[in-house]
């Protein structure tokens, strides 16, 4: 089968590889993969998590085509969406609430960038949301269930400012929007400007944002150097949610007046829990029509380069790779 190494910073390889065994797994026929933040950073910069030759991917769905007998409530044949890691449900942070920081996750072994993906059955059980209509969609279930987990911390909030209109700014803004909260976007390129005003938000450039305080929260969905310059439009009360990953030992300035003469709370968000990802295969189910448009470029895995580039250039919204050349999808 056919899988797309990354062998270190710059360098992918599309390799044939033997196909997965399938002794105590389950094997997902991978259709179309999504090329996500993570994957570009890595590629570009390296990552201590991937280790070259490293298997990349995680947002993925297609059909299962081996699975022990015992597991139920799945056939062969069946579409399904793959979360990538699951909590375990049990340890002392899935009791407190807080599954996105279990640390006895289970996880899908390897990146989906391959045309079969095998699947340990312990994670197997609890991480694959079978679907009754595949389509281009599914591949956001991932990036949507870390959305639908940072606004489980903001659930008092009906006004939200969202600081970055890619990917994961604009999932905030659809799902924001379908539950009518009110929702402006903040976004520096072009092509983003523009296709978020089609999709009819209220997008504009940083240098049209007026100083009034008018949101109940602030999302941070991109990686910047000064978020809390934008205490300052949050009402009183109100949360500033820093979305956007930081490295460990970095340094942001805040101005505490904010936090404690108008009670403004500063949160984060990592990850999703399992609930966040079931409800967020349903979300999509749902709103199959508006969350297809946010699949921009699509592209077969032998033009991975071309996908590369294209998720680089961001002018674009989420980029696909196809598995197979047969398969509609
Ligand atoms: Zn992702
Ligand atoms: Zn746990």
């Amino acid at each position: 089968m056919k899988a797309l190494f990354y062998m270190g910073p710059g360098k992918l390889e599309l390799r044939k590889v033997k196909e997965p065994s399938t002794e105590g797994n389950v094997v997902v026929k991978v259709l179309e993969a999504g090329i996500c933040g993570t994957d570009i950073k890595t590629f570009l910069r390296g990552h201590h998590l991937f280790n070259p030759p490293a298997i990349l991917g995680h947002e993925c769905y297609g059909i299962v085509i081996k699975k022990p007998s015992f597991i139920k409530g799945m056939e062969i044949g069946d579409y399904v969406v793959i979360a990538p890691y699951g909590e375990c449900g049990t340890c002392e942070k899935c009791r407190r609430g807080l599954p996105e920081l279990c640390e006895k996750k289970t996880y899908i072994t390897d990146g989906c960038f391959v045309q079969y993906l095998q699947i340990p059955v312990e994670h197997a059980l609890k991480g694959l949301f079978k679907v009754e209509n595949p389509g281009s969609h599914l591949i956001l279930a991932e990036p949507l269930a870390c959305v639908l987990g940072a606004l489980r911390k903001l659930s008092k909030a009906r006004s939200f400012l969202i600081i970055g209109g890619g990917v994961m700014g604009s999932l905030f803004g659809i799902y924001l929007k379908s539950k009518n909260m009110k929702v402006r976007i903040v976004e520096l390129s072009e092509w983003r400007l523009s296709f978020l005003k089609r999709m009819g938000f209220d997008a504009i450039p940083p240098s049209s944002l007026t100083r009034e305080r008018n949101f109940d929260a602030v999302i941070i969905a991109s990686t910047m150097e000064d978020p809390f310059t934008y205490l300052d439009l949050i009402r009183d009360g109100g949360y500033l949610m820093l979305f956007g990953g930081y490295s460990k030992n970095e340094r942001l300035i805040l101005d505490p007046f904010h936090i404690h003469y108008r009670e403004i709370s500063v949160i984060g968000s990592f990850g999703y829990g399992l609930k966040d990802f079931a409800e967020a295969v349903e979300e999509l189910r749902k709103e199959k029509e508006i969350f297809s448009r946010m699949i921009t470029h699509s592209y077969r895995i032998d033009d991975y380069v071309k996908a590369f580039d294209k998720a680089i250039s961001k002018e674009c919204m989420k980029v696909s790779l196809r598995m197979w050349e047969d398969e509609k999808v």
